[in-house]
């Protein structure tokens, strides 16, 4: 490995720890051995962090704001992605621009986007707002509406803001 390719891999894991990646999220994102990554996370955070990381795209569904969250971090990624950043970059700057990182610690926006590459969830446009939203790929449902338009998740129908279309139609 070059000298340089070898800092910019240091660089971008130091960067991954010191927003809250585990060592493994580190190792998969960098190539980093893993031995490394657990070093770098030890030495910025004092400890190595306990307990399995959660691996399935059920928790993306839990709630409409969890949905919302996760789009919105999948869109920026992609986004960055388009505009020519490596796939660390843009993942480390999507993350950095996240508003909600309380909802989304950086191990799971790294699930957001394995379960997206692996086809596993799928963006899709409401046909009622045009918002994007995330959908599990084994859902068939084919008359596409976000969970507030369809009334589904945390918020209900009655909850929704009056500036939203599906309360102006009403
Ligand atoms: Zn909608």
């Amino acid at each position: 490995m070059k000298i340089l390719d070898e800092i910019r891999q240091l660089t971008d894991s130091l960067q991954l720890a010191e927003l809250g990646a585990r060592p493994p999220v580190i190792s998969a994102l960098t190539g980093i051995h893993r031995a490394k990554a657990i070093q770098i996370f030890r030495e910025v955070h004092g400890v190595v962090p306990k307990g399995s990381l959660h691996v399935t795209a059920d928790w993306i569904f839990k709630s409409r704001r969890q949905n919302l969250v996760c789009t919105q971090f999948l869109i920026r990624y992609q986004g960055h992605l388009e505009n020519g950043d490596g796939h660390i970059a843009a993942f480390i700057r999507a993350y950095q621009e996240l508003e909600a990182k309380a909802q989304l610690s950086i191990d799971h926006a790294w699930v957001v986007i394995q379960e997206h590459d692996l086809k596993e969830i799928k963006l899709v446009k409401c046909r009622v707002c045009y918002t994007q939203y995330l959908l599990h790929n084994l859902d068939l449902q084919i008359d596409h509406k976000c969970p507030q338009c369809s009334g589904k998740g945390n918020i209900q129908l009655n909850q929704i803001p009056a500036s939203h279309p599906i309360a102006l139609a009403a």
